[in-house]
């Protein structure tokens, strides 16, 4: 019989020798919600053939009408500056691209875009989930940082060696060895002692 071996990790991530990437959803994590959304229409997955020239210009207005009522969340600025400095970051975001502009308008404005690697916006009819697993998939990031539990939940069973850190704002938790809840950015650097 077949000896298996069983690894019990621990509710805490060890350092990795070398550099670790970490990729960064933009919506809830970067900017905050306003009255607990993101008045964007990230989760829009398909829509007829057609109309495509239609819902990027409602994609474009949304976005920019949205950043008019949105702040950063607390402490990002700072906490960015500090992960860079041990991080490879990406932005991981559902945001179709053509809001790309807008977005990376605004992470350039709070000085921010300079820290980003890469980032990564929506391409095509996928679903936001599906969008962010097949980049986690080809990238292989160390950790991903989101706000949404349906995200956290269906990554972190597709990618068990991926650690998860859920930025939660309306205290639904899940409980999962590859999963660290926090409320804020404070806790995150606390999180990596930075
Ligand atoms: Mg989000």
């Amino acid at each position: 019989m077949k000896e298996i071996e069983v690894t019990k990790q621990k509710n805490k991530f060890p350092e990795k020798k070398g550099r670790e990437e970490i990729s960064i959803d933009f919506d809830g994590v970067i900017m905050d919600l306003f009255m607990g959304r993101t008045w964007v229409f990230s989760e829009t997955a398909t829509s007829p053939v057609g109309h495509t020239a239609l819902r990027d210009i409602r994609d474009r207005i949304s976005s920019l009408v949205a950043h008019i009522f949105r702040k950063s969340t607390a402490a990002m600025q700072p906490s960015l500056q500090s992960m860079s400095r041990r991080f490879e970051l990406y932005l991981l975001t559902s945001r179709r691209s053509v809001t790309r502009g807008i977005t990376l308008k605004w992470l350039n404005q709070r000085h921010v875009l300079k820290l980003f690697k890469s980032c990564y916006f929506r391409e095509g009819n996928i679903s936001p989930v599906e969008h962010k697993m097949r980049i986690i998939r080809s990238m292989g990031f160390d950790y991903h940082i989101d706000d949404s539990l349906k995200v956290i939940d269906m990554m972190s069973r597709e990618f068990p060696k991926v650690r998860f850190i859920h930025f939660c704002t309306d205290g639904q938790t899940l409980s999962r060895q590859n999963v660290i809840t926090v409320g804020s950015w404070k806790e995150i650097t606390e999180l990596f002692s930075l």
